[in-house]
């Protein structure tokens, strides 16, 4: 059996685990801080918070941007359904842009036309969330200069991508935007089991998100209305418990020591895929010169005229075969909660529609062996 996606535990990641373990702390201890320490030192931004998962830590996100009723969050089509759900639990409402077929990420054409269009008809959004799909970043700078003209915030979605660049700045330094998130799943790049990081440079977000993960509750002198000792508290916000546990990131931290090393053989283990490929009815994931992707998933997409079977036939040949290949993404607003309850429809965004029935991610981790990666080919050239 050969995943899409796996990760990657050392006898060292075990030992750190095992060391919280026989501490003092599982929770609320000094190894979340000194993990949130290498990842903000690693991305070049000021704040870093750890949570329990990349879905908690987009809420935050939300909340501390103060998205509510009335507000307007866009984000892509093709992405998981967490990157627009965070705005579905602030009461906000939702719209989903369309996707590059080059890239996959948000189509600044797109982006551009619908902000013209919503500015005419007062309907602007207060929130964009761009998703740096695969690892591939958004075209940041565009989408920066977009937020100037039409006034609104940006999260950046990078659950694919730690470990990535765009224009030589790591993705999660916050330059293009006011809050990046991460998500430590185990399909992801590092992970922690479950869990996420919310990055930010806005010390107001900072303070906000610290508080707001672990229920609205501070123990900051300049926050509170008054101190009556050193027992003292306060809640001075609705906020949740999205902590991320001791365990959990004294395996973050040990995994960030080999961050780099893994993108190294992400990238190695494309470049086989892209020869090896090449000739066959299907695309190749193109690269953006601006960015350095950190390859979290290989999508092909089949060129379905050429090729001798249906995209579900090729799909399930591979799986008959164990090659455990999955699909990124079904676009979201396509989900009959978003259908039923929200009104979405066929034909809302055409672009990632198409992709939707023609992409096939294929096994892409660190630890995959060389012959496995042979395998995967074979099977592509023999059923397509
Ligand atoms: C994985 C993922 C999420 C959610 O991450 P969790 O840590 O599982 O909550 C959100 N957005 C995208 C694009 C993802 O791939």
């Amino acid at each position: 059996m050969i995943p899409y996606g796996r990760q990657d535990i050392t006898n060292e990641d075990i030992e750190e685990v095992i060391k919280v373990l026989r501490s003092d702390f599982l929770t609320q201890g000094p190894v979340v801080p000194k993990f949130e320490k290498s990842v903000s030192e690693y991305c070049g931004v000021r704040y870093a918070y750890a949570v329990n998962s990349a879905t908690s830590a987009l809420h935050l996100a939300c909340m501390a941007l103060e998205v509510g009723e009335g507000d307007i969050v866009w984000t892509a089509a093709n992405t998981f359904a967490a990157s627009s759900n965070c705005a579905l639990y602030c009461n906000a409402s939702v719209d989903f842009i369309d996707i590059d077929p080059i890239s996959y990420n948000i189509s600044i054409s797109d982006l551009k036309n619908k902000l013209q269009l919503a500015k005419q008809e007062d309907v602007l959004p207060k929130v964009l969330i761009p998703v740096h799909m695969t690892g591939q970043s958004c075209e940041m700078s565009e989408i920066f200069e977009l937020s100037r003209k039409y006034g609104f915030k940006i999260i950046e979605d990078a659950s694919h991508a730690i470990g990535g660049k765009y224009l030589n700045d790591p993705i999660g330094c916050c330059k293009y935007s006011d809050i990046t998130v991460f998500s430590f799943h185990p399909v992801k790049i590092i992970t922690t089991g479950e869990g996420g990081m919310v990055v930010t440079n806005n010390k107001n977000l900072a303070k906000k998100i610290n508080y707001l993960r672990s229920h609205g509750i501070t123990r900051d002198t300049n926050l509170m209305s008054k101190d009556d000792g050193p027992w003292y508290y306060e809640q001075i916000d609705l906020g949740y418990n999205y902590r991320m546990t001791e365990i959990q990131a004294a395996l973050g931290l040990s995994q960030m020591s080999r961050l780099d090393e893994y993108i190294k053989i992400r990238h190695k283990i494309a470049d086989f895929y892209n020869k090896s490929l090449s000739g066959l009815p299907l695309q190749i994931p193109r690269q953006s010169k601006d960015s350095f992707s950190s390859f979290h998933l290989y999508v092909i997409r089949l060129n379905l005229s050429m090729a001798k079977n249906t995209h579900k036939d090729i799909f399930e040949s591979l799986r008959k075969d164990n090659i455990l290949v999955n699909l990124h993404y079904i676009p979201v607003y396509l989900h009959p909660y978003y259908k039923n309850n929200l009104g979405f429809k066929s034909g809302h965004c055409p672009e990632a529609e198409k992709y939707y029935s023609e992409a096939i991610s294929i096994p892409m981790f660190p630890t995959l062996p060389n012959n496995d990666q042979l395998i995967v080919v074979n099977a592509l050239k023999k059923y397509l």
